[in-house]
């Protein structure tokens, strides 16, 4: 049979290439070691890094990441009788130090730190609280909707029928007329709010008063938002009704890559966490569980402060975008109560080709789709996504956005040559390379304890 590969073929073929000439597994080995390194230069220490879904550690954070507490194994739940394994003592108390820190971070009575991704928190609701042939509603992506909700995703693997939350193209808000109406018609189980592209706070008390009536749920599937939730700068889900609320705890959240899963009904503590051990994580990496509660001390000390500045700066960097000519979403609504914005750059060449140009002068942003687009065009929407939580990390305040922003405009709108770009982007960031809002670097200057 031909081989079929997903990947792009010409990679995988340069990297058949890369270990035919390394000389054995040890040159191997090395190989694998300078890839990193050249990553860390470039994206580490050499990029204006604004790709919305990703956020820099702090560096107590990254020691726990790498600590020998990752080498042991420990399944099940929290406890010397419910855990298969002896030896667990001191490994209990980092899990159980990190699902109070979650509780803290989140003001919840309930939180789970088992997952390896916020894609198996959907799963683990999927799993525990629908059945095969329910009725969902969830958002397509041309709204901002994810595929983890989706035919495609954890949803579509339940075997539930999707329906979609209808919304207002133009305010990238639930038409909450429509939905009212189509709720009715189709008595969803669950109506799971789970947005990629996220401006504005969701009108989840009016959502959830709709579908009470017949019992459905509510779940705000806040991957990106996490962070500026347990900050205290966008809505608080499970205070407006929603039953739970899943999160990335990679992106705003600003901790290792994986996901959390929080929720205040006793009720559901039994089907949540049985989904969750023994159905889909055992082993569940317990230097990210280490790594996940530093994390959420960090914004418990400095969530407040760090996410009201990354929502500043997105505000300040879509208005500065607009100025110069970039047609940016919402921009009748002040952009952004969020860590992004979205440029409309159907005019420069779209989000696929305008992401890879500002990538060659270390500008990292990513193609988005935007209403008007269809989901077929997820490969080369009209879109580009820019989000501040990196930039907001380095020290950078509002009024640092219009760099940015001058940036990115003399390479879109003026036509600029990238490589002269690039030259002013790396001497920029050449000297912002320490990471604030934590343990180990404080405040940036002027801000919070040290203003
Ligand atoms: C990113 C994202 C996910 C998946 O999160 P991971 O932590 O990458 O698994 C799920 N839902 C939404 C809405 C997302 O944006």
């Amino acid at each position: 049979m031909e081989q079929f590969e997903v990947h792009d073929p010409a990679i995988m073929a340069n990297a058949r290439a890369i270990l035919d000439a390394a000389g054995g597994p040890e040159g191997m080995a090395r190989e694998v070691v300078s890839a990193v390194e050249r990553n860390e230069e470039w994206r580490g220490k050499s990029c204006l890094n604004l790709l919305a879904p990703e956020a820099p550690t702090s560096p107590m954070v990254r020691r726990m990441l790498s600590a020998e507490i990752g080498t042991r194994a420990a399944e099940g739940h929290i406890g010397h009788v419910n855990r298969w394994f002896a030896g667990t003592q001191f490994i209990d108390e980092v899990e159980s130090l990190c699902v109070e820190l979650l509780k803290k971070a989140f003001r919840c009575n309930y939180a789970d730190h088992r997952l390896m991704g916020s894609m198996i928190g959907n799963m683990a609701f999927y799993h525990a609280l629908s059945q095969p042939g329910d009725r969902v509603m969830t958002a397509a992506q041309p709204f901002g909707g994810h595929s983890s909700n989706r035919y495609e995703g954890p949803a579509g693997t339940r075997g539930v029928e999707i329906f979609d939350i209808p919304f207002d193209p133009e305010t990238l808000d639930v038409d909450l007329d429509k939905f009212e109406e189509e709720a009715q018609r189709f008595r969803p189980k669950l109506v799971v709010m789970g947005m990629s592209m996220t401006l504005f706070p969701l009108p989840v008390r009016e959502m959830v008063n709709v579908i009470e009536p017949w019992g459905g749920k509510f779940i705000y599937d806040g991957a990106h938002q996490a962070g500026l939730i347990a900050g205290g700068q966008f809505q608080d889900p499970l205070v407006e009704g929603a039953a739970l609320l899943t999160g990335s705890a990679g992106k705003t959240f600003s901790g290792p890559q994986s996901g959390m899963i929080m929720w205040n009904d006793a009720e559901l503590t039994e089907p949540l966490t049985d989904a969750i051990f023994p159905v889909l994580a055992a082993t569940h990496q317990v230097n990210r569980v280490a790594a996940l509660a530093v994390a959420a001390a960090e914004m418990l000390e400095f969530g407040n402060v760090y996410m009201a500045q990354i929502v500043k700066n997105s505000q300040a960097l879509g208005k500065a975008l607009e100025d110069r000519g970039i047609p940016m979403l919402a921009a009748e609504h002040g952009y952004s109560q969020s860590h992004q914005v979205i440029a409309k750059v159907g005019e420069f060449g779209g989000g696929l080709d305008v992401a890879h140009k500002l990538a060659e002068a270390n500008l990292i942003t990513n193609k988005n789709l935007i209403p008007g687009d269809k989901p077929e065009d997820w490969d080369r929407p009209s879109g580009l996504r820019i989000g501040t939580i990196e930039v907001t990390r380095l020290g950078l305040m509002e009024d640092d956005m219009a760099d940015i922003a001058e940036f990115m405009a003399r390479v879109l709108v003026k036509g600029e040559a990238t490589v002269s770009v690039l030259e002013d982007v790396l001497a920029y960031r050449r000297p912002l390379q320490t990471f604030y809002y934590n343990f180990d670097n404080g405040w940036p200057k002027g801000v919070g304890s040290g203003r």
